[in-house]
């Protein structure tokens, strides 16, 4: 395989530190969040307070990272990650879900997590595609947080594709179809996504971990639809 050339996946001016795979101009120029709500990470009046959403029925999870709302050039970034292979875009948007965690860490006051688990994919995508996508940005986010990360924890069976469900029918989808194979009593853990979109996925998995003992779940995801 060639090297990367050190340019930046943006404006393909050239990079001064490689491996950071955008310049920091571009960094600079990221579609902006809006005021989103720190529990379920969707638009809010305040930074600091959960919304009236999660007053009444709050999410499973403790809190909500993402990097940005569902556009580009993420969107195109994760589709390339996703069908095309460009594994090499994986140390970017690993150390851009990072900066925006460290962001939320120092202002949010986050708990640090200890371990890292991704979203699984059934066992026959996976093989299909012959990688999570979620798991390439896993490993070097635990490399650089130095807490483990483990694929332990397994999707059982595929059931219906999501996006073809409902709110409801994707609830029921999911009842009981994720397993583990690490403990994760007393752990804080931070699941990593790439998209999440009506959070269903994670909400569930959130409420299993928690029911196996798990101190907190913070669900960390490059894009949020907002
Ligand atoms: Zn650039
Ligand atoms: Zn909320």
């Amino acid at each position: 395989m060639l090297p990367m050339p050190a340019l930046c996946w943006l404006c393909a001016l050239p990079l001064r530190f490689a491996h950071h795979g955008i310049c920091s101009c571009c960094l600079r120029g990221l579609p902006k969040l809006p005021m989103l709500c720190p529990r379920c990470g969707l638009p809010a009046s305040s930074l600091r307070s959960p919304c009236g959403r999660c007053l009444r029925e709050p999410p499973a999870w403790q809190a909500l990272v993402c990097v940005t709302g569902y556009h580009a050039p993420l969107s195109h970034w994760i589709h390339q990650l996703k069908f095309s292979r460009v594994t090499a875009l994986k140390v970017m948007l690993a150390r851009l879900l990072l900066l925006s965690w460290l962001y939320a860490y120092r202002t949010r006051l986050l708990t640090r997590p200890d371990l890292l688990l991704c979203v699984p994919l059934h066992h026959r995508r996976g093989w299909q595609r012959g990688y999570n996508q979620t798991a390439l940005l896993a490993q070097p986010l635990a490399r650089w947080l130095g807490c483990e990360f483990s694929q332990g924890l397994r999707r059982h069976y595929q059931g219906a594709l999501q996006h073809q469900l409902s709110a409801k029918q994707r609830r029921t989808n999911l009842r009981g179809a994720f397993g583990l194979e690490i403990a994760v009593r007393g752990r804080h853990i931070a699941l990593i996504d790439d998209v999440i979109t009506t959070g269903s996925t994670v909400e569930e998995i959130s409420r299993f971990l928690l029911a196996q003992g798990a101190a907190s779940v913070q669900v960390w995801c490059l894009c949020r639809t907002l």
